[in-house]
């Protein structure tokens, strides 16, 4: 049996999962496995500051803000707005084809 160890979070002695051994680091009880994913979350967060960041603003130049996209995509689809509205799509005015700059027709 491996020497059991004591959790960081709760301070309870525990002894490891044999395939596990050193790797483990809680006790397994919920709460102190998810301290410990929220602390490497934080950890991993702090050494990779710029990997959340960014993505969004490219997204918004390109494609525009979800708005945006939402209002041009439905402009160019009167038959979608027409069913949402709870019409028939048979009912729905011919679409008048809308440039737009973020969603191409
Ligand atoms: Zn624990």
């Amino acid at each position: 049996m491996l020497p059991r160890r004591r959790c960081p979070f709760c301070r309870r002695w525990f002894h490891p999962h044999p395939r596990l051994k050193q790797r483990q680091k809680t006790c397994g009880r919920p709460d102190c496995r998810h301290k410990h994913k929220q602390k490497s979350n934080q950890e991993w967060r702090t050494e990779n500051p710029d990997y959340f960041r960014g993505v969004y603003a490219l997204q918004k130049e390109k494609y525009g803000t979800r708005f945006d996209y939402r209002r041009c995509y439905r402009q160019q689809h009167p038959r979608l707005r027409a069913a949402q509205r709870g019409f028939r799509p048979k009912m729905a005015r011919a679409a008048e084809i809308v440039a737009c700059k973020f969603h191409k027709p």
